[in-house]
Protein backbone atom coordinates (compact mmCIF):
# COMPACT_ATOMS: atom_id res chain seq x y z
CA UNK A 1 0.00 0.00 0.00
CA UNK A 2 3.12 2.57 1.29
CA UNK A 3 4.53 1.58 -2.48
CA UNK A 4 1.54 2.60 -4.52
CA UNK A 5 1.05 5.66 -2.30
CA UNK A 6 4.66 6.60 -2.40
CA UNK A 7 3.90 6.31 -6.50
CA UNK A 8 0.61 8.51 -6.58
CA UNK A 9 2.44 11.01 -4.71
CA UNK A 10 5.42 11.20 -7.43
CA UNK A 11 3.10 10.89 -9.94
CA UNK A 12 1.22 13.72 -8.54
CA UNK A 13 4.30 15.80 -7.67
CA UNK A 14 5.20 15.56 -11.31
CA UNK A 15 1.93 16.24 -12.81
CA UNK A 16 1.88 19.47 -10.78
CA UNK A 17 5.53 20.65 -11.42
CA UNK A 18 4.45 19.69 -15.85
CA UNK A 19 0.99 21.73 -15.45
CA UNK A 20 3.27 24.71 -13.75
CA UNK A 21 5.99 24.73 -16.48
CA UNK A 22 3.11 24.71 -19.26
CA UNK A 23 1.06 27.88 -17.55
CA UNK A 24 4.14 29.35 -16.64
CA UNK A 25 5.47 28.95 -20.27
CA UNK A 26 2.08 30.58 -21.51
CA UNK A 27 0.88 32.46 -19.03
CA UNK A 28 1.85 36.67 -19.74
CA UNK A 29 3.91 38.43 -17.64
CA UNK A 30 2.91 40.68 -14.58
CA UNK A 31 2.12 44.22 -15.90
CA UNK A 32 1.41 47.16 -12.79
CA UNK A 33 0.44 50.50 -13.19
CA UNK A 34 -1.99 50.50 -16.04
CA UNK A 35 -4.75 52.36 -17.43
CA UNK A 36 -8.41 51.43 -15.97
CA UNK A 37 -9.84 49.15 -18.55
CA UNK A 38 -13.56 50.93 -20.09
CA UNK A 39 -14.50 48.66 -22.99
CA UNK A 40 -16.93 50.04 -25.66
CA UNK A 41 -18.83 48.17 -27.86
CA UNK A 42 -18.21 49.54 -31.52
CA UNK A 43 -21.76 49.30 -32.69
CA UNK A 44 -23.34 51.40 -29.85
CA UNK A 45 -21.08 54.19 -31.45
CA UNK A 46 -23.25 54.24 -34.47
CA UNK A 47 -25.33 51.80 -36.17
CA UNK A 48 -23.69 51.69 -39.16
CA UNK A 49 -20.48 50.45 -37.67
CA UNK A 50 -21.12 46.86 -39.18
CA UNK A 51 -19.87 43.50 -37.55
CA UNK A 52 -19.31 40.09 -39.68
CA UNK A 53 -17.18 38.77 -36.11
CA UNK A 54 -16.30 35.77 -37.50
CA UNK A 55 -14.86 34.20 -34.74
CA UNK A 56 -18.64 33.72 -33.44
CA UNK A 57 -18.80 31.28 -36.40
CA UNK A 58 -17.00 28.79 -37.92
CA UNK A 59 -16.09 30.68 -41.07
CA UNK A 60 -12.46 31.71 -39.62
CA UNK A 61 -9.04 29.80 -39.83
CA UNK A 62 -9.47 27.60 -37.11
CA UNK A 63 -12.85 26.50 -38.22
CA UNK A 64 -14.62 26.26 -35.08
CA UNK A 65 -16.54 28.71 -33.26
CA UNK A 66 -14.48 30.31 -30.54
CA UNK A 67 -16.60 33.48 -29.34
CA UNK A 68 -20.06 33.12 -27.66
CA UNK A 69 -21.78 35.78 -28.78
CA UNK A 70 -21.00 38.04 -32.00
CA UNK A 71 -19.77 41.11 -30.29
CA UNK A 72 -17.03 43.73 -30.36
CA UNK A 73 -15.28 46.42 -28.14
CA UNK A 74 -11.94 48.63 -27.90
CA UNK A 75 -11.12 50.84 -25.39
CA UNK A 76 -12.80 54.24 -24.68
CA UNK A 77 -10.08 56.56 -26.45
CA UNK A 78 -9.60 54.18 -29.72
CA UNK A 79 -13.38 53.01 -29.91
CA UNK A 80 -13.98 56.88 -30.54
CA UNK A 81 -10.60 56.97 -32.85
CA UNK A 82 -12.75 54.41 -34.70
CA UNK A 83 -15.88 56.53 -34.97
CA UNK A 84 -13.73 59.53 -36.77
CA UNK A 85 -12.28 57.00 -38.88
CA UNK A 86 -16.06 55.82 -40.11
CA UNK A 87 -17.44 59.04 -40.04
CA UNK A 88 -14.70 60.39 -42.86
CA UNK A 89 -15.92 57.16 -44.51
CA UNK A 90 -19.53 57.75 -44.51
CA UNK A 91 -18.80 60.91 -46.08
CA UNK A 92 -17.89 58.78 -49.20
CA UNK A 93 -21.16 56.14 -49.18
CA UNK A 94 -18.76 53.71 -46.77
CA UNK A 95 -18.29 52.21 -43.26
CA UNK A 96 -16.52 50.02 -41.33
CA UNK A 97 -17.00 46.48 -41.28
CA UNK A 98 -15.60 44.51 -38.01
CA UNK A 99 -14.47 41.43 -37.64
CA UNK A 100 -12.60 41.65 -33.88
CA UNK A 101 -11.85 44.14 -31.44
CA UNK A 102 -11.13 43.02 -27.78
CA UNK A 103 -10.29 39.37 -27.72
CA UNK A 104 -10.20 37.14 -24.25
CA UNK A 105 -6.49 36.18 -23.13
CA UNK A 106 -7.75 32.20 -23.17
CA UNK A 107 -8.45 32.67 -26.97
CA UNK A 108 -5.46 33.81 -28.36
CA UNK A 109 -4.05 30.67 -26.52
CA UNK A 110 -6.46 28.86 -28.30
CA UNK A 111 -5.49 30.52 -31.60
CA UNK A 112 -1.90 29.87 -30.87
CA UNK A 113 -2.10 26.30 -30.00
CA UNK A 114 -3.69 25.42 -33.47
CA UNK A 115 -1.57 27.37 -35.52
CA UNK A 116 1.54 25.20 -37.33
CA UNK A 117 5.04 26.69 -36.72
CA UNK A 118 5.53 28.51 -40.14
CA UNK A 119 2.09 30.70 -39.69
CA UNK A 120 2.56 31.20 -36.22
CA UNK A 121 3.96 35.22 -37.57
CA UNK A 122 0.13 35.96 -37.97
CA UNK A 123 -0.73 35.22 -34.73
CA UNK A 124 0.34 36.39 -30.94
CA UNK A 125 2.37 34.46 -28.86
CA UNK A 126 0.32 34.30 -25.21
CA UNK A 127 3.41 34.30 -22.96
CA UNK A 128 3.39 37.83 -24.39
CA UNK A 129 -0.19 38.60 -24.94
CA UNK A 130 -1.60 40.50 -27.76
CA UNK A 131 -2.94 43.95 -28.46
CA UNK A 132 -6.36 43.00 -29.14
CA UNK A 133 -5.97 41.18 -25.14
CA UNK A 134 -5.76 44.99 -23.88
CA UNK A 135 -8.91 45.71 -26.02
CA UNK A 136 -6.76 48.18 -28.52
CA UNK A 137 -6.06 46.38 -31.73
CA UNK A 138 -9.45 45.70 -34.20
CA UNK A 139 -9.37 43.57 -37.29
CA UNK A 140 -11.60 45.11 -39.95
CA UNK A 141 -12.17 46.71 -43.57
CA UNK A 142 -14.41 48.89 -45.64
CA UNK A 143 -18.03 47.95 -46.66
CA UNK A 144 -20.36 49.91 -48.84
CA UNK A 145 -23.54 51.88 -46.90
CA UNK A 146 -25.56 51.45 -50.54
CA UNK A 147 -24.97 47.53 -50.39
CA UNK A 148 -23.96 46.17 -47.66
CA UNK A 149 -21.23 44.14 -49.37
CA UNK A 150 -17.56 44.40 -48.35
CA UNK A 151 -15.32 46.81 -51.08
CA UNK A 152 -12.59 44.32 -52.47
CA UNK A 153 -9.40 44.20 -50.55
CA UNK A 154 -5.64 41.91 -51.75
CA UNK A 155 -6.47 39.28 -50.02
CA UNK A 156 -9.48 38.02 -47.40
CA UNK A 157 -9.47 38.75 -43.53
CA UNK A 158 -7.02 35.85 -41.46
CA UNK A 159 -5.49 35.01 -45.04
CA UNK A 160 -2.15 34.01 -44.16
CA UNK A 161 -0.24 34.53 -47.23
CA UNK A 162 2.00 37.22 -48.74
CA UNK A 163 -1.26 39.54 -50.16
CA UNK A 164 -2.26 39.85 -46.53
CA UNK A 165 0.99 42.43 -45.94
CA UNK A 166 0.01 46.19 -46.63
CA UNK A 167 2.60 46.77 -49.04
CA UNK A 168 1.81 43.67 -51.72
CA UNK A 169 1.80 44.93 -55.08
CA UNK A 170 -0.35 42.70 -56.63
CA UNK A 171 -3.90 42.35 -56.82
CA UNK A 172 -6.29 45.26 -58.72
CA UNK A 173 -5.50 49.20 -58.67
CA UNK A 174 -8.72 48.96 -57.02
CA UNK A 175 -7.81 46.70 -54.14
CA UNK A 176 -5.17 48.40 -53.31
CA UNK A 177 -6.55 51.75 -53.06
CA UNK A 178 -9.52 50.33 -51.03
CA UNK A 179 -6.62 48.80 -48.61
CA UNK A 180 -4.44 52.31 -48.58
CA UNK A 181 -7.93 54.32 -48.25
CA UNK A 182 -8.49 52.80 -44.88
CA UNK A 183 -4.55 52.78 -43.68
CA UNK A 184 -4.66 56.29 -44.67
CA UNK A 185 -7.73 57.29 -42.90
CA UNK A 186 -7.04 54.68 -39.62
CA UNK A 187 -3.30 56.27 -38.94
CA UNK A 188 -4.51 59.66 -39.02
CA UNK A 189 -6.68 58.68 -35.97
CA UNK A 190 -3.41 57.38 -34.19
CA UNK A 191 -3.79 53.43 -35.32
CA UNK A 192 -0.55 51.60 -36.45
CA UNK A 193 -1.42 48.73 -39.12
CA UNK A 194 0.02 45.17 -38.89
CA UNK A 195 3.65 44.41 -40.84
CA UNK A 196 1.97 41.31 -42.25
CA UNK A 197 -2.01 42.44 -41.70
CA UNK A 198 -4.08 45.11 -43.71
CA UNK A 199 -6.68 44.82 -41.52
CA UNK A 200 -5.10 44.38 -38.49
CA UNK A 201 -4.38 47.88 -36.63
CA UNK A 202 -3.11 48.75 -33.18
CA UNK A 203 -3.98 51.71 -31.04
CA UNK A 204 -1.46 54.10 -29.98
CA UNK A 205 -1.86 53.48 -26.43
CA UNK A 206 -1.69 50.18 -26.33
CA UNK A 207 0.96 49.58 -23.36
CA UNK A 208 -1.00 51.49 -21.02
CA UNK A 209 -3.63 49.11 -20.90
CA UNK A 210 -2.99 45.28 -19.39
CA UNK A 211 -4.03 42.40 -20.17
CA UNK A 212 -7.86 40.73 -19.88
CA UNK A 213 -9.44 37.69 -20.10
CA UNK A 214 -13.00 38.24 -19.74
CA UNK A 215 -16.20 37.71 -21.46
CA UNK A 216 -17.97 40.26 -23.60
CA UNK A 217 -20.73 39.88 -21.20
CA UNK A 218 -18.93 40.72 -18.63
CA UNK A 219 -16.68 43.40 -20.45
CA UNK A 220 -20.73 45.42 -21.70
CA UNK A 221 -21.53 45.18 -18.19
CA UNK A 222 -18.88 48.18 -17.46
CA UNK A 223 -18.35 46.92 -14.21
CA UNK A 224 -14.77 46.80 -13.33
CA UNK A 225 -12.62 44.86 -15.95
CA UNK A 226 -10.11 42.98 -13.80
CA UNK A 227 -6.76 42.06 -15.72
CA UNK A 228 -5.19 38.83 -15.75
CA UNK A 229 -2.21 39.63 -13.42
ZN1 LIG B 1 -5.87 41.26 -35.35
Amino acid sequence: MKKYFRQFTAFTFCFILYTSAVFAQTAPPQEKNKREAQLVELNTLDKTIKLDIRYATDNNFVGKTVYSEARAFLQKPAAEALLRVHKQLKKRGLGLVIFDGYRPWSVTKIFWEVTPEDKRKYVANPAKGSKHNRGCAVDLSIYDLKTGEPVPMPSGFDEFTERASPVYKGGTEQERANRDLLRKLMEKEGFIVNVNEWWHFDYKDWEKYAIYDVSFSDAAKGEEVKAIN
